[in-house]
């Protein structure tokens, strides 16, 4: 049986493809290569093209022996979904409506999904744990909590178990050097600060100093991407075993602000990253904390990176191997 992992090609896609490999699973990879690589994918059968397209996916499960199905395939970014709303609603909702409906046609009954803490807002209590309040800031993470509803109710039709996987903020690269972080364009801090480390920017834009935080700038939870990988790993595992649906925060449970990030990454690299103070983004809350006993509990789930300072090393080794991302694959 094979698991199908949907937008692997792209950042956390290709790290949770490479987990599974290395435990032998079977793989099928859909992306439409909109954000995604193809050298990023480093095994399994790989199929270009969308979800929103039903004869293609209809082929995907006529051809392949689907047993599970890890949803990456998504717009990610918080600022950009504050400007196109539409944009996310018709990728990421009609896009996981589609998978779930053919899912249901198939009888393929589990589906871990890559969700995100952008789901909570601006959060009651800090650390944030799975019962608190959801009311998204941001347009990216109500699509994403309006997709985690529509997998409830599928469970509840249809008996589809899901296990959904709100992330905090991934980084880092995975420890074999032949995949990282490759975004165009790149809006994540840690990428931009080692682009700035690098010369490839003349300085970072700090979005607001004036946060109600320690020192001003937004607090997150950064976790090491081959640690997120491996829940996907726990999950799939779970949902074979028959348990029910449930949601997992993944986080360290420890937060950096901005500025403690450039500091780290200022020692990492030893380079001087000029930072410039800005306005805020729009849509960004000032401090997300994971609380993340549960998936430790229930998943057995230990994240084996959980040190800011090597998750930025281990960024910095793919930045300076590869300081044009893919593209150095290709010269
Ligand atoms: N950030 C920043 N400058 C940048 C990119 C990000 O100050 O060039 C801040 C951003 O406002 C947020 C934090 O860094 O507070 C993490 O942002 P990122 O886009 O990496 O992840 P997000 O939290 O949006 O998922």
């Amino acid at each position: 049986m094979a698991v199908l992992v949907t937008g692997g090609a792209g950042y956390i896609g290709s790290h949770t493809v490479a987990a599974l490999l290395e435990r032998g699973e079977e793989i099928v990879v859909v992306d439409n290569m909109q954000q995604g690589h193809p050298q990023a994918v480093l095994g399994g059968k790989l199929y270009e093209g969308d979800l929103r397209d039903e004869a293609f996916l209809n082929q995907v499960f006529e051809e392949n022996e689907i047993d599970a199905v890890i949803h990456f395939a998504a717009n990610s970014l918080v600022g950009e979904s504050m400007q196109q709303p539409g944009k996310y609603y018709h990728n990421n909702v009609y896009g996981t409506l589609c998978l779930l409906e053919q899912m249901n046609k198939h009888g393929v009954r589990r589906i871990v999904f890559s969700s995100t803490a952008a789901t909570y807002g601006e959060p009651e209590q800090v650390p944030i744990r799975e019962e608190d309040r959801t009311l998204p800031t941001n347009a990216y993470g109500e699509t994403k909590l309006a997709m985690e509803k529509m997998m409830r109710w599928f469970d509840v039709a249809h008996g589809i178990k899901f296990v959904s996987l709100r992330y905090f903020n991934a980084a880092g690269a995975h420890a074999g050097g032949r995949i990282g972080e490759d975004h165009r364009p790149e809006t994540h801090l840690i990428p931009i600060v080692l682009q700035a480390a690098l010369g490839q920017r003349p300085h970072i834009s700090l979005f607001g100093d004036d946060y109600d935080t320690p020192d001003g700038s937004c607090v997150r939870d950064y976790i090491h991407v081959s640690d997120l990988a491996d829940a996907h790993v726990l999950a799939v595992q779970r949902l074979r075993g028959g348990a029910d649906s449930a949601v997992y925060n993944l986080g360290n449970g420890r937060g950096f602000s901005v500025k403690e990030v450039v500091e780290l990454a200022r020692e990492v690299t030893g380079c001087e990253i000029p930072v410039r103070v800005e306005a805020r983004r729009a849509g960004d809350p000032a401090v997300l904390v994971a609380a993340s006993e549960r998936a430790r509990s229930e998943l057995g789930w230990q994240p084996a990176r959980a040190g800011l300072r090597e998750i930025i090393a281990s960024a910095w080794a793919w930045h300076q191997a590869r300081p044009h991302g893919y593209e150095d694959e290709r010269v």
